[in-house]
């Protein structure tokens, strides 16, 4: 009997075991989603920013920048769907990264850091930077450390050169300097150019995009060495995003991708020059202003975008109304004679007039253009014919699909551009000879100087540019809080 009720009990233990185990053993082994199954389980990838021209802003196509396309692409390699978030301030765009699971990265153009290494870990670097003490080109040029001192400083507040600047504190306590979390890179350049403040500290990156709208502003020297640009994702230990990303990052670094979006947004630094980039702020705010309402009126008029045609008047005579050339072009615009003609422009010299025919003229070409030429290679193509005449355009894209390639893509057509300048080919075409090569650093350069009209008039700034037409020189003379300052 005993042994029977003792049997009963062993084997109603077993039972229970058997039923327990395993529910003990799943409670234990259910686990969390990694960062990367959370990405994936949502479809989405959020990402936390700033808005700088370097990394995220929003042109009349909507959103852009260097770190919007790479996060883009990244969240296109997971196969799900990209959410930007916009930080206000450095401490926020940490304290997010760790406290919400719903961030799953920094793209910031923020660079490695000994004091970050706490805040976050870091992906691969994907841009090499160097900060750089910038200075008012009239004041003297400071040019090393000690040169900081008695100086109006101002960096962003939880940024590297903070950092920076504590660890030279403990090295000069004399230095001071102001952290601000109210303002933004080009808010801090914007104060030296119009002498707020003495110096500031921000990365090449950022200078290199926004230089070509502060003409006042210089490199003193560089603080430091080199140092990279990198994601970030939270200080934990799931590494499960951050491998990707890294395997990512090194794809496009391997593949050209990389390369090809560093062209794309820091391109114009090569090719305008340093010297260049400050000559056009100084037109920026100089010249255009005359021209712009003209610009905006004659555009909407022939249903093209103001910022291309501006872009275009840049490329053509700077802005300059009265400009020459050998051979016969001439005004803003630069028409020929016929062409001035043709839309009805009685004096060339006259910028309205020539504004007017020039926006008339390149509605006209790219209105003439193949139908089979899609958005936006269309519009390099207008360009293109706007500067060598469509009958040579026409020539190049045969030249294209005689070689196997397409003519109604931009990137291969711009490829046979400068063959009609050789004789093995023009031969071969209807209207013969041309400096081909000329168009393609005509685009080349347009599309540049788009991108940097159409940061500066980004629609989320353009309400308030139009309120106070401040666009071109806002008047700032004390440090105001963020929500003050005027658009670039
Ligand atoms: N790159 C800086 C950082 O990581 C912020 C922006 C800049 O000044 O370049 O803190």
């Amino acid at each position: 009997m005993l042994i029977q009720i003792k049997c009963q009990a062993r084997r109603a233990i077993c039972l229970l075991l058997i039923v327990c185990i395993p529910l003990i053993a799943g409670c234990e082994e259910t686990p969390q989603p990694t960062a990367l199954e959370r990405v994936r389980d949502a479809g989405v990838l959020h990402v936390i920013t700033r808005n700088s021209p370097a990394t995220y802003f929003q042109d009349k196509n909507g959103e852009t920048g260097f770190e919007y396309e790479l996060s883009k692409l990244f969240a296109e390699y997971l196969g799900v769907e990209l959410q930007i978030e916009m930080a206000d301030n450095l401490d926020d765009l940490f304290t997010r990264l760790n406290k919400s699971d719903a961030i799953a990265l920094a793209a910031a153009g923020l660079v490695e850091s000994p004091g970050r290494q706490e805040q976050a870990r870091f992906s691969h670097p994907y841009l090499e930077v160097t900060p750089q003490v910038i200075y008012h080109k009239d004041q003297r040029r400071p040019s090393q450390p000690r040169d900081l001192l008695g100086k109006r400083i101002m960096v962003l507040k939880g940024s590297s050169h903070a950092e920076q600047l504590a660890a030279l504190k403990l090295e000069m306590p004399e230095l001071e300097y102001e952290e601000s979390d109210a303002v933004e890179v080009n808010d801090l350049l914007r104060m030296v150019d119009e002498g707020v403040i003495d110096l500031t500290l921000v990365d090449s990156n950022e200078l290199a995009m926004n230089q070509v709208y502060f003409p006042n502003v210089r490199v003193a020297f560089d603080l430091g060495k080199p140092t990279n640009v990198v994601w970030m994702v939270a200080a934990t230990d799931d590494d499960s995003l951050l491998a990707e990303a890294n395997k990512f990052l090194d794809q496009v670094s391997q593949n050209g991708t990389l390369q090809r979006l560093k062209q794309r947004f820091y391109g114009h630094v090569d090719q305008l020059g340093y010297v260049g980039a400050y000559t056009f702020a100084r037109h920026l705010q100089q010249r255009l202003p005359r021209y712009e309402q003209q610009f905006r009126k004659s555009a909407q008029e022939h249903g093209v975008d103001w910022r291309l045609m501006a872009a275009l008047g840049y490329q053509e005579s700077l802005w300059q109304p009265e400009v020459t050339s050998k051979t016969g072009v001439r005004g803003l615009m630069m028409l020929t004679q016929r062409t001035a003609q043709a839309m009805g422009v009685a004096n060339r010299l006259d910028p309205m007039q020539s504004i007017h025919g020039g926006s008339k003229y390149f509605a006209h070409v790219k209105e003439s253009l193949p139908g089979s030429i899609q958005e936006p290679d269309r519009t390099w193509f207008a360009l293109a014919a706007y500067n060598v005449g469509g009958g040579h355009l026409e020539d190049a894209r045969i030249l294209a699909q005689k070689e196997g390639l397409n003519p109604d893509k931009w990137l291969d057509v711009k490829k046979m551009l400068p063959r009609l300048a050789q004789k093995k080919w023009y031969t071969q075409t209807k209207y013969g000879y041309a400096r081909g090569g000329e168009p393609v650093h005509f685009v080349n350069n347009i599309r540049r100087y788009y991108d940097i009209l159409s940061w500066a008039t980004q629609p989320q700034l353009e309400s308030n540019q139009l309120a106070d037409n401040s666009l071109h020189k806002p008047a700032i003379n004390k440090t105001p809080p963020k929500e003050e300052l005027a658009p670039m």
